[in-house]
């Protein structure tokens, strides 16, 4: 026989609560498996029928279509092959024209094929395709962050006190129309000279204190497999630089390039992370997820920096469903970026509120592995501030009055410590 308490057995108790932890995803089990995934069926049949179109377009084989350099070689930047793949009406193509003049785009044939023709707000294709919105809203910065004025050399952005970033290129196997550095597009990709990736090592050399180096760009995947090579050897060489980022966004946009030969690379110079930009489920294909677990078994930890956008992923539940997938594929979510007002993209912005929500509806309700941190970065270069709802109500003399993530106001004990030496006399 179970002891009663207040009637109840702890069994019964049990059973209670579990029942209303259920109730407490219930919506989110309402929609899930109608929220537009990459790796569901009728998602991977739509874009074998486009690859089989792309390819029949270029005369090319399946095993061109794996070689990554055919990927960013064969970029449709042009209306009248954009036209030839997906279907846009007279004012679609008319505002990719008139965009054009202002901004690049291009987007490589396996991004390509993921937009989904039946959907005109196609989270992908919003991601992929110029519209007229980049060009009706004037305002928005095109460096908020005041990167200019944070390059003390050759490609150095130096914004904390031990890490900084080197920026390698200014090419991607797609221009995102939400990018956050378009500013460094431009027209023509360039990657940096040995010259200027050699001034910035010589900082790094001259400067000890950091001990953190992200190389990005760009994307800094777009680079040869030799530069890449030298570049990790260079840096792996410094004594006190402890470990190397990288930060790529081809894992979802060119997943072909995670090959043999870059593993082979990569896995010689530990300790290396990657950090890579999945928004959507959508982007999370059978591609992408191989080259992730390719890189996860070569020893590199994964973590995703999404950016909140709107109409893209300014939901709570796509958000969670973005997290639940993203570590099926042994990603870690690690940021959630607040978009920030840059020139041509503010149709993207939302408000903070949206993001606290998303922020709200995670905690608790999922698990922390797939809680990322939500960051708003301070104009002006001063750094990545996160962003959370409030969980501490008050504070009192030897206490906090704190709120759950399911509402509930308890007290909670917070008592000054006192050192350790005294403790023990
Ligand atoms: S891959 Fe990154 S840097 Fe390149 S366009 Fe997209 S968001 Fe910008």
């Amino acid at each position: 026989m179970e002891e009663k308490i207040f009637e109840k057995t702890p069994r019964e108790i049990s059973l209670s609560r579990a029942a209303q932890l259920k109730s407490r995803i219930e919506d989110y089990l309402d929609i899930r498996d109608k929220i537009p995934k990459g790796m569901s069926a009728e998602q991977q049949e739509k874009m074998k029928v486009k690859k089989e179109k792309i390819l029949k377009l270029f005369n090319a084989t399946e095993e061109d279509w794996k070689d990554w350099k055919w990927q960013l070689k064969n970029r449709i930047s042009d209306v009248d092959t954009l036209t030839k793949i997906i279907n846009l009406d007279e004012k679609e193509i008319k505002a990719v024209q008139q965009v054009q003049k202002k901004f690049r785009w291009s987007i490589s044939p396996y991004y390509l094929s993921l937009i989904d023709d039946d959907n005109k707000f196609d989270p992908i294709k919003l991601m992929a395709i110029p519209t007229k919105l980049e060009i009706e809203k004037k305002s928005g910065k095109s460096d908020p962050l005041n990167e200019e004025f944070t390059n003390p050399a050759g490609s150095i952005t130096r914004r904390y006190p031990d890490r900084l970033i080197i920026n390698v290129t200014n090419e991607c196997a797609m221009y995102c129309r939400h990018c956050q550095r378009r500013r460094n597009i431009g027209s023509d990709d360039l990657h940096q000279s040995r010259e200027i990736i050699q001034e910035s090592l010589d900082y790094i050399r001259g400067n000890p204190e950091i001990r953190d180096v992200l190389i990005t760009g760009g994307d800094p995947f777009t680079l040869s497999d030799e530069m890449l090579d030298w570049l990790l050897g260079e840096l792996h060489a410094i004594p006190t630089v402890e470990y190397i980022r990288l930060g790529t966004r081809t894992i979802v946009t060119m997943p072909q390039r995670v090959s043999d030969e870059l593993c082979n690379i990569l896995k010689k110079y530990h300790p290396i992370f990657i950090n890579t930009h999945f928004n959507s489920p959508i982007e999370i294909t059978s591609e992408a997820k191989e080259a992730c677990e390719k890189l996860a078994n070569i020893g590199i930890p994964l973590g995703n920096q999404a950016v909140l956008l709107n109409g893209v992923n300014n939901d709570k539940f796509v958000m969670r469903l973005l997290n639940h997938e993203l570590l099926k594929c042994r990603v870690k979510p690690y940021y959630i970026f607040h978009a920030k007002k840059v020139v041509g993209t503010l149709h993207f912005n939302t408000s903070v509120d949206e993001g606290m929500e998303i922020m709200e509806y995670l905690r608790g309700y999922t698990s922390g592995m797939a809680i990322p941190t939500y960051i708003i970065n301070a104009p002006g270069g001063y750094g990545k501030t996160p962003v959370l709802p409030q969980y501490i109500l008050s504070h009192g003399k030897n206490h906090v009055k704190i709120r759950t993530w399911e509402g509930r106001v308890l007290d909670y004990p917070s008592i000054p410590s006192k050192p350790i030496e005294e403790l023990l006399k």
